[in-house]
This record gives C-alpha cells, structure tokens and sequence, in this order.
C-alpha cells in the first residue's frame, strides 16, 4: 500500500494530538523509515508542539499506530538511530568515571 495511503487511513485512528486533542496536519508528518515491517514517522503538534514518534503498520485487521511522546526532533531521532547501542561496558565505564570523578561538567 503506498506510504500516504497508509499515514491517511493511521490518521483516521487517531487524528488529535494526545496532549492538547488539536486535529493533526498530515502535511507535517514526516517519514523517517520505512520497511516492510511498517513506516516510522515523526510529527509535532503545531498547538502544543509536542512531538511525537510512531511506527504504523498494515495488519490483516487494517493499519495498527503506534506511538510515543518525544522531545526529540526528526533529525536528532536520524542521528541516534545511526549510533551504536550502549552496552555493558559502556555503563561500567560511565560509573567508574562518576566514582572517580573524570567528569568535568563546567567545559
Ligand atoms: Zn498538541
């Protein structure tokens, strides 16, 4: 089905922001992925501005959404969606650092 065909019928589900209810402006959502798995979109309320992540897929049963609040914009989720995950490490690493006081927070 093709992309706006999909964000149209997701938007009949759910077409008011959850925060302050205003009507969304499909225009202003923007699809940051897509596979066959569904479309990841981003969109902010243009009343509240609260922003907003949400995967949509098509099921046998029509297009189920997805969503969850943000404060991060389309461009900064693109980013850290291309970094590495953290691990284990990185928090043992992370901690030790607190413990032994490497952070310099006022550079
Ligand atoms: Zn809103």
């Amino acid at each position: 089905m093709h992309q706006n065909s999909m964000l149209r019928q997701s938007q009949q589900l759910n077409p008011e922001c959850p925060i302050c209810n205003h009507k969304y402006d499909i225009q202003r959502i923007q699809i940051l992925d897509e596979n066959e798995q569904g479309v990841l979109t981003h969109f902010s309320c243009k009343n509240c501005f609260a922003s907003f992540l949400a995967t949509i897929v098509e099921t046998p049963f029509g297009h189920m959404a997805s969503g969850l609040l943000t404060d991060l914009c389309a461009d900064e989720v693109l980013k850290f969606a291309e970094q590495d995950t953290i691990n284990n490490d990185d928090v043992l690493e992370i901690h030790e650092m607190l413990e032994k006081n490497q952070f310099n927070f006022n550079e």
